[in-house]
């Protein structure tokens, strides 16, 4: 989902919580407790992936990101950790465990629901809220109906976690190498 403020110049930096550490990667730049710092770990390839991916999709040919900015990943434990961290005045709703904030260039994700449920695939999740800001980046001050920004987010989220399901089943199967499975896979499903 979006939090205001939506995008006017993306790019404005906020300040780092206290106690958290940072961990980079390409593009992203990940803040989440030093306890946690796997997370960050399992993450940080998909993220640098999705980033290129997503922005190839949706045909943005070097709009965006500068290319010396960075996506910044912050990671709680739990949503009621979510606003101590948010942008001043822009706290996500109580219930939501993802939000983005194009305007920041920054996406927030909670390791638990607030029912208490660890959630699951976070990388999906992640990749969902990269497109929310890819997005809105193309869009600026333009508004397009929920159901469709929605819709790109969830098929460049979901519908490449079907691809890499499939994928990593052929790799079990034939040990191949990722070169031989380029024609079988290829990196950028179509739209
Ligand atoms: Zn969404």
């Amino acid at each position: 989902m979006f939090a205001s403020p939506v995008a006017k110049s993306a790019g404005e930096a906020i300040s780092l919580p206290s106690g958290y550490v940072q961990m980079k990667s390409g593009r992203c730049l990940f803040v989440l407790p030093p306890e946690n710092h796997r997370v960050a770990d399992d993450l940080a390839d998909t993220c640098d992936e999705a980033f290129e991916r997503i922005h190839v999709q949706l045909d943005m040919d070097g709009r965006g990101l500068p290319k010396d900015s960075h996506l910044e990943i912050r990671i709680v434990d739990v949503p009621g950790n979510m606003a101590a961290i948010s942008p001043p005045g822009s706290p996500p709703p109580p219930w939501s465990s993802a939000v983005a904030y194009p305007y920041y260039n920054l996406i927030i994700l909670s390791l638990h629901h607030a029912n208490g449920k660890p959630v699951e695939n976070l990388d999906v999740v992640m990749e969902h809220e990269i497109s929310h800001l890819a997005m809105r980046e193309i869009l600026g001050d333009k508004r397009v109906p929920r159901w469709f920004s929605e819709g790109v987010a969830v098929m460049q989220s979901e519908g490449w976690l079907a691809m890499k399901s499939s994928r990593s089943t052929i790799l079990k199967i034939t040990l191949a190498s990722r070169e031989k499975l380029a024609w079988l896979m290829p990196k950028q499903p179509t739209l």
